[in-house]
């Protein structure tokens, strides 16, 4: 067969953004959002480590023509051709961001270092996941993105706080210094199937928890507040800012709909029919009192807002635990592995 030399010549009039790298894609989110990319037609490399992802969030997709799976650490770099890359590698939970600190802030940074390097390099577009952590202990109510937050620098939470707050500092470098078509969502309290049973946050915990009857663990008095999107919701504002031209955020992405945790145990107990006890104990150091998104932002650029109810995104999460912990009775608590 002849080949036509001048087809091998690299066009980029024929760029597409049909192919798109997640990395920590065998994650809570990064599954769901893997699963959506192929949806929508897209080519998905998903890289992770398994440190908090798992291989059976994306068997089902692994038979799929466009799905191609690489094991591979964040911290270190990587070659590969790809249009779009969503940067979700990092421990989520407190728990699991906390087990090994320093390895937290490295993949944070040389996280961000290696994937900016990447998309600068095949000029890709590039989304970080952010994180609603960036404001710390806020004193603004509900947050804005023009707010700088409160954040602790040497304190429990500063691995991951900092180092998301790094690399937004790294996406706006790379983007001003550089040109890299850069994207950064703030994340803000997601929850829904796939969540490690033991993941230490705080939907899993009590569903789990309740699940089991075993006594709901309430941190403090349970007066502080959170905003809880379900995950179908904060995938499509992913996709969305993706695929927006001319915004660069940060973008808020989250429920606007606010709760104190006792309210979520109270609900969360209702809803199963559970009569298990809520034991209070004492607040983890640095704990955020309030949050809530003001997500006027991407309202008016992304014309996203969440769509499920707490209710709505609580019934398919417990739903999914209640299968899960059927099919795995004898299951104890899972210890992240070393990464
Ligand atoms: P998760 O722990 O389920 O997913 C993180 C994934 O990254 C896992 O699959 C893990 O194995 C992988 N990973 C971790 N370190 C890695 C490394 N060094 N190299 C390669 N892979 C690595 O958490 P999630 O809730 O799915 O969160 C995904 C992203 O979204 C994270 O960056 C997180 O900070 C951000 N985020 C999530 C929330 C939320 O409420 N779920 C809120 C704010 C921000
Ligand atoms: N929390 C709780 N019991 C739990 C787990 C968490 O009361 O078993 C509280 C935690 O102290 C925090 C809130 O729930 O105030 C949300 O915690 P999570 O770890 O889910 O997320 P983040 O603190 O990062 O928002």
């Amino acid at each position: 067969m002849q080949i036509d030399p001048n087809r091998l010549i690299y066009n980029p009039a024929l760029r597409t953004d049909r192919r798109v790298l997640v990395t920590g894609g065998a994650g809570f989110l990064g599954s769901h959002l893997c699963e959506a990319l192929l949806a929508r037609g897209k080519e998905v490399l998903c890289l992770d480590n398994y440190f908090t992802g798992r291989k059976q969030n994306i068997a089902h997709l692994t038979a799929h023509p466009g799905f191609e799976l690489l094991r591979h650490d964040i911290t270190h770099p990587l070659f590969v051709e790809v249009d779009q890359i969503y940067n979700l590698a990092c421990p989520a939970s407190p728990v699991h961001y906390q087990y090994n600190p320093v390895k937290t802030i490295k993949t944070s940074i040389l996280g961000a270092i290696h994937t900016l390097g990447l998309a600068k390099r095949v000029k890709a577009r590039i989304l970080q996941a952010s994180t609603s952590e960036v404001y710390g202990n806020p004193t603004v109510h509900p947050q804005p993105e023009s707010y700088w937050g409160n954040v602790n620098p040497i304190g429990v939470r500063s691995c991951y706080d900092e180092g998301k707050r790094a690399a937004e500092c790294l996406f706006m470098d790379y983007h001003r210094q550089n040109g890299v078509d850069v994207r950064i969502a703030r994340i803000f309290n997601t929850y829904g199937p796939r969540m490690l049973p033991d993941d230490g946050r705080v939907v899993s915990n009590f569903v789990v928890q309740a699940l089991r009857g075993q006594p709901l663990t309430v941190y403090g008095d349970g007066s502080q507040t959170r905003s809880f999107c379900y995950v179908d919701d904060l995938v499509d504002g992913l996709i969305r800012l993706m695929e927006q031209d001319g915004l660069v955020g940060p973008v808020n992405l989250g429920n606007p709909e606010e709760f104190t945790i006792l309210e979520l145990a109270e609900l969360v107990r209702e809803m199963t029919g559970s009569r298990a006890e809520i034991r209070f104990l004492p607040l983890p150091a640095d704990d955020p009192v309030q949050r809530r998104p003001d997500i006027a932002l991407a309202r008016e650029r992304l014309g996203w807002e969440p769509k499920v109810p707490l209710r709505e995104g609580l019934r398919r999460t417990i739903d999914y635990f209640d299968d899960w912990l059927r099919e795995n009775p004898l299951d104890g608590p899972r210890t992240p592995p070393e990464a």
